[in-house]
């Protein structure tokens, strides 16, 4: 979500006259669109605003600016720790950036320098909407994220999302459609359908269409191959989206289904809603439904509580389950959520070693998945030339796997037939068998 609220700041910078730039020492403004699902996130944030205040000490021209989920939830500290800041804006204000600007331009002949005067303008607003059609810069040309919920409800007990990003609002289905047609008319192939719960999507609009109805209508637009939504809340994923999920052609055969924990204890504790048997059980009808279909997840460890036997729990799901990819977390206290004051916390060591146990399973399990894939065809959508190797591109399959295989800048965007010649955990090899 903050990489496309980012490309919207891009876009609205981009038709005032500014253009992007990787060259820091260049730039006229800079900010830090800022994340906060873990404690870490915030060391990393203020260290880089400390490397760029000596930049703005020597160009006090510079317009430095933070953004996003860690400024909504302490605008006040980071006024504090970094008080040389021109402006902060939350999730639901970024937009503003253009009038932001202007109001600090306004107040060029004051003395906004380092030391002696800063602009410190505070914009942060709860559950705001976001205006559609908004300009945006994106950084894909043929795949594009579409928010289609903003915001959650559901106040996982670990979870900073609903403090930080508000209270669930669904954009109206005509507004999404109108942006992934616009989409197929700049020739993108690939949308990606974004939410912290998609499967809320819809509950707040007076008619009563689901996330199921629009996939539905998205499936329809023309030129566009792939559809993709991220993320589904295991409580929520209805039998009518597994259904939809299987007929609809253009939707991919990949889940990211977050499970977080194995045990029920902690599933609990964490406040999901769900149990273990209830997550195997949608697995089993996914898998029915869609039995080529690839599963992703998020897992937490460390989550106060989690004795020696809840955490081998997760491992013996995982390891039943068998899962394409996860995303593998130590519990953080973040302060203000439940989780936060809950006592019998994990010490670190601990923790670390059950991720390091966690990531070698995982880790052999996608192994042997990949490799029982050599020798299979798949279509792969090109997305760029490979970071390790210019002679080769890299895209996915509709399933999410990344394949690499020979080809050069003319492939971007086209959609090829590849054999698997080798697999690896992060990548799979691939050969040309048709273009
Ligand atoms: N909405 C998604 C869901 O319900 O699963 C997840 C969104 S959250 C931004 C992404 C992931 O970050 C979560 O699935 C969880 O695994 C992880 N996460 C969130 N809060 C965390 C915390 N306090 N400590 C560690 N990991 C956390
Ligand atoms: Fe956070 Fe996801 Fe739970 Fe919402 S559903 S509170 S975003 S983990």
């Amino acid at each position: 979500m903050n990489e496309y609220d980012s490309e919207i700041m891009a876009g609205l910078l981009n038709n005032s006259g500014y253009h992007l730039t990787d060259n820091l020492e260049e730039a006229k403004i800079i900010i830090l669109n800022t994340c906060y699902v873990r404690e870490k996130v915030k060391h990393k944030i203020y260290s880089k605003l400390g490397e760029l205040r000596k930049l703005k000490e020597e160009k006090p021209d510079l317009i430095l600016g933070l953004s996003g989920c860690l400024v909504q939830r302490e605008p006040e500290e980071a006024l504090q720790r970094a008080p040389y800041l021109d402006f902060i804006l939350g999730t639901s204000n970024f937009y503003q950036l253009p009038e932001v600007l202007k109001e600090i331009s306004g107040n060029d002949n004051q003395e906004n320098q380092v030391g002696k005067r800063y602009t410190g303008i505070v914009r942060v607003e709860e559950n705001g909407i976001i205006p559609e059609n908004l300009p945006k810069l994106r950084k894909r040309r043929f795949t594009a994220y579409v928010p289609v919920i903003r915001g959650c409800n559901n106040f996982c007990s670990y979870c900073n999302v609903p403090y930080v990003r508000g209270r669930e609002r669904s954009r109206l289905p005509d507004d999404i459609l109108k942006e992934v047609e616009e989409l197929s008319r700049q020739g993108y192939k690939e949308v990606t359908l974004l939410g912290q719960n998609v499967n809320s999507y819809g509950k707040d609009l007076s008619d009563d269409q689901d996330f199921a109805d629009l996939l539905i209508q998205v499936n329809r637009v023309k030129s566009i191959r792939r559809i993709r939504f991220i993320t589904s809340h295991p409580k929520d994923l209805s039998d009518k989206l597994i259904d939809q999920m299987a007929r609809l052609d253009k939707v991919c055969e990949h889940l990211h289904l977050p499970v977080q924990s194995g045990s029920n204890k902690i599933l609990s504790r964490m406040k999901r809603g769900y149990t273990r048997e209830h997550y195997q059980n949608l697995v089993d009808k996914l898998r029915q439904a869609i039995p080529e279909t690839t599963l992703t997840t998020d897992i937490i460890v460390g989550f106060p509580g989690e004795e020696e036997e809840d955490f081998r729990d997760t491992l013996e799901l995982v390891e039943t389950v068998g899962f394409d990819g996860a995303f593998t977390f130590c519990y953080s206290p973040l302060r203000g959520t439940e989780a936060a004051r809950l006592e019998e916390r994990i010490p670190a060591e601990i923790s670390g070693e059950r991720l390091r146990r966690l990531i070698e399973l995982q880790q052999a399990i996608l192994l042997k998945k990949n490799k029982s894939l050599v020798g299979r065809k798949f279509e792969v959508m090109v997305e760029g030339i490979s970071k390790k190797n210019p002679d080769e591109v890299e895209g996915r399959t509709r399933g999410n796997k990344i394949i690499i295989f020979p080809g050069g800048k003319n492939l971007i965007g086209r959609f090829i037939w590849v054999e698997i010649v080798k697999a690896g955990c992060w990548a799979l090899k691939g050969k040309v068998i048709s273009c």
